[in-house]
């Protein structure tokens, strides 16, 4: 009897769901390379969230401090002279905050029957939705399977087209990393304006009459759901890791471009754990075999948060590409669509140049494959709130989100190569 209590309370701890009372998010606007470095060993130490990583003077560092940490990291930082500034004082305010919005929507969408662009959702509620964009646009949506994920959930693209096979194609994704909430929520929000404007807006339609877009809007069903059910913090896939405790692999670390070098973890507990082997990851491998079985892909779009930047490859290593002039302009040209919009502003330039140096990522895995046109974006915002952007802050980012979309798209166009 007595094994039995112990077994179910294990099941409910199991099940419950990660609370992060107390924890603080705090922000070290770095000012030195010494500094760098203590903060590197703080990273190495600790077991500490490191929302922006210790990298260059050029940017902040935001680290989510768990409030049974408090007060040794802030006796290291005081002690090293390393002043911060406390961002987010109680997380679980913002995510009791974030899930009850969700619930109040989640109840008027069942009454109005009417899905709220504005608002996150569950995987569910965006499958079924999915669905709905392609009854409402049958000629020009189809939704289609690409494999399964680790936990077996289905994996759809939304395919855009008006026709003829393997046109010369369009790549977007979002929701790689799977706490990037207003990634996969701007992902949404652009299937159905594309859908929308098509026949309209002249420019799209004469884009949709050669080429075809395909979007991923959740690569990563596995850790999105578990950032629902579990741990709303939660980044990487859910496979299991067989020599470790710890579960899931950066599927942004598991690309086949220098996989396994610098800015990827070999811990299976790190939040950028670059797995066994390039692809491990079936979400990946996924990816992979469609890229590679269609084979007229023209740009490759990875889309996560949070920082506000355009960035073109590589990452694995900071030397130029050869097209790296051709993108960087292109990606200055799209920013400033981007910004005009609502002001907000945007760095452009190399993953490796403008954060760091991190292998086995997307974009420069389809680079190297000979997809020119390879962007990633961090959507909003610079860190007030990171990862919990507020839902009232959705369909501003998508729209501006989709300014430089679009200029991108129609650059790739009007450059057939
Ligand atoms: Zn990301």
């Amino acid at each position: 009897m007595r094994g039995l209590w112990v077994l179910l309370a294990l099941v409910t701890a199991a099940k419950a769901e990660r609370v992060f009372s107390g924890d603080h998010v705090i922000r070290v606007n770095v000012q030195s390379e010494g500094q760098i470095q203590l903060l590197q060993a703080l990273e190495a130490e600790q077991e500490l969230d490191f929302w922006l990583h210790p990298v260059s003077t050029e940017l902040p560092v935001d680290i989510r401090v768990p409030r049974s940490s408090l007060s040794a990291v802030r006796e290291y930082l005081d002690a090293h002279g390393i002043p911060f500034t406390v961002m987010i004082d109680n997380l679980q305010d913002l995510l009791d905050a974030e899930k009850a919005e969700m619930e109040e929507n989640e109840m008027k969408e069942r009454s109005s029957r009417n899905f709220n662009f504005g608002a996150y959702h569950r995987l569910e509620t965006i499958y079924s939705w999915m669905d709905t964009l392609v009854s409402q646009y049958p000629t020009l949506v189809t939704k289609e399977l690409i494999g399964r994920s680790y936990e077996n959930r289905p994996m759809y693209v939304l395919k855009f087209s008006t026709g003829g096979t393997k046109r010369p194609s369009i790549w977007i994704d979002t929701g790689i990393h799977s706490r990037e909430w207003v990634s996969q929520a701007t992902g949404v929000w652009t299937a159905n304006k594309i859908a929308s404007v098509y026949g309209t807006d002249a420019s799209l339609t004469s884009l949709l009459d050669t080429m075809d877009i395909y979007m991923l809007i959740l690569a990563n069903p596995d850790g999105y759901v578990y950032s629902h059910t579990n741990d709303r913090m939660w980044r990487k896939t859910r496979s299991k890791n067989p020599s470790s405790r710890c579960r899931g692999v950066d599927p942004n670390r598991n690309w086949d471009a220098g996989f396994g070098g610098p800015g990827a973890s070999r811990n299976p507990c790190s939040d950028s754990y670059h797995g066994p082997s390039a692809h491990s990851e079936v979400e990946v491998k996924n990816v992979v075999n469609l890229i590679k079985s269609h084979g007229n892909f023209k740009s490759f779009i990875s889309v996560h948060a949070y920082s506000q930047l355009l960035m073109y490859p590589y990452g694995h290593s900071c030397s130029h590409i050869p097209h790296h002039n051709e993108l960087d302009s292109l990606g200055r040209a799209a920013v400033q669509k981007l910004t005009s919009l609502h002001g907000t502003r945007y760095k452009v330039g190399s993953i490796c140049k403008i954060i760091y140096q991190a292998s086995g990522g997307s974009i420069d895995w389809s680079y190297n494959l000979g997809i020119k046109y390879s962007f990633a974006f961090e959507l909003r915002d610079t860190g007030r709130y990171g990862f919990l952007l507020p839902a009232n802050q959705i369909i501003p980012t998508a729209s501006e989100t989709w300014l430089a979309l679009k200029h991108i798209m129609e650059y790739v166009r009007d450059h057939p190569y």
